[in-house]
């Protein structure tokens, strides 16, 4: 059956509210044509590998703000969140999956973990040296066709903390795609502190409220 899925559509938001009356829900909510889905889905979080994780996660969530004047004000930024979550869970070592161009980041990011006390593994895109025509690439896709360019290798980044036996890995601006691949390679649980857009600095939200940006993604046709 072809599942009609637009919650980014509604706007009504009664499963935020805890509204239950199935008149008001819009056709396509799930919450009117997927009730014993919900029902047995609800029951996988007392399961412990479920559980542990999304409680001390909304604990996290809790403690991420602080209320000011009755409203809730953010106190924390991801990376603390990451380091605050990794004391919960009783992660020990954790490991840092980076790209090249975020060498600064990663020597950053992996000297705060170790002063936080994590045990750290950190490894680059680049690792291996392996030419991309030997991953498979044509060579007219390198970016210098003609010349050595080594290819990302995510799923060595994988494989190599695999062998650390990090509790968790850590995505520090891997390309997409290959933060799939990293993803689906990683034996620990894996986190994105950092995601790739080379062009906005990192920042993928600011392509969606400039109109520069937004002229970009929309029409394919243009050339900028
Ligand atoms: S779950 Fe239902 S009420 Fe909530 S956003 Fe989706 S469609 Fe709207």
């Amino acid at each position: 059956m072809e599942m009609n899925l637009k919650c980014a559509y509604c706007k009504f938001r009664y499963c935020y509210k805890g509204v239950k009356d199935e008149e008001r829900l819009p056709d396509f909510c799930p919450m009117k044509s997927e009730t014993e889905t919900i029902k047995s889905i609800t029951e996988l979080y007392r399961e412990e590998n479920v559980g542990k994780v999304y409680v001390q996660s909304t604990i996290n969530e809790k403690e991420g703000y602080e209320v000011v004047r009755g409203r809730l004000i953010p106190v924390r930024p991801r990376i603390l969140e990451l380091i605050e979550f990794s004391e919960k869970m009783n992660y020990k070592r954790i490991g840092v999956a980076f790209c090249i161009g975020l060498s600064d980041e990663a020597l950053r990011i992996s000297k705060v973990l170790e002063e936080r006390g994590f045990k750290v593994y950190s490894v680059v895109c680049k690792c291996g040296a392996v030419d991309k025509t030997a991953l498979g690439v044509p060579e007219k896709y390198k970016l210098r066709p003609g010349e050595f360019e080594a290819g990302c290798n995510p799923v060595l980044q994988a494989t190599l903390l695999n062998k650390a036996e990090t509790d968790l890995n850590v995505i520090v601006g891997l390309c997409i795609g290959h933060d799939i691949l990293f993803t689906k390679h990683s034996k620990a649980p894996v986190t994105t502190l950092i995601v790739k857009d080379r062009f906005t600095g990192h920042n993928p939200l600011i392509a969606l409220f400039t109109s520069y940006h937004n002229r970009m993604i929309r029409r394919k046709e243009e050339k900028y």
